[in-house]
């Protein structure tokens, strides 16, 4: 796949796309149309902010009871980030042993294809979280 179409199939949520409004500078993920502080003050001003995909493991968990699709992966860990820029995202830790996650640590997303439904069907993209070097 060409990088071009792996942009222009990427939906916000998955390139981590936020909002930003431009009256007190509060950052919604995933991207609002109206700041939830401000209301109809923001209208006009909501900027696109791109998170920087970094933060820190919040919590987690060790999924051992996967779903259908993601019977091959388990057990793999489940873990809510706090990223650098204070928003929380649930996501899956890769390239990490079991033993090894812990709160607090440091980690990046990167963006995987998650799963396909039915031959030719539609390709679902994610991110997902590795410790950091
Ligand atoms: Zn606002």
């Amino acid at each position: 796949m060409t990088v071009a179409r792996f942009w222009r199939e990427n939906s916000p949520r998955y390139n981590l796309k936020a909002s930003k409004c431009g009256n007190c500078g509060k950052v919604s993920f995933p991207p609002r149309t109206v700041c939830p502080e401000c209301h109809r003050k923001s209208i006009g001003k909501m900027q696109e902010f791109q998170l920087s995909g970094k933060g820190e493991v919040y919590s987690f968990s060790i999924v051992h009871d996967a779903p259908a699709q993601f019977q091959n992966q388990k057990p793999y860990i489940v873990a809510m980030i706090k990223l650098d820029e204070g928003i929380m995202v649930t996501g899956q830790v890769i390239d990490c042993e079991l033993d090894k996650v812990e709160i607090g640590m440091r980690v990046w997303a990167s963006f995987r294809k998650l799963g396909e439904e039915g031959p030719g069907g539609v390709i679902h993209y994610g991110y997902k979280f590795h410790p950091e070097l």
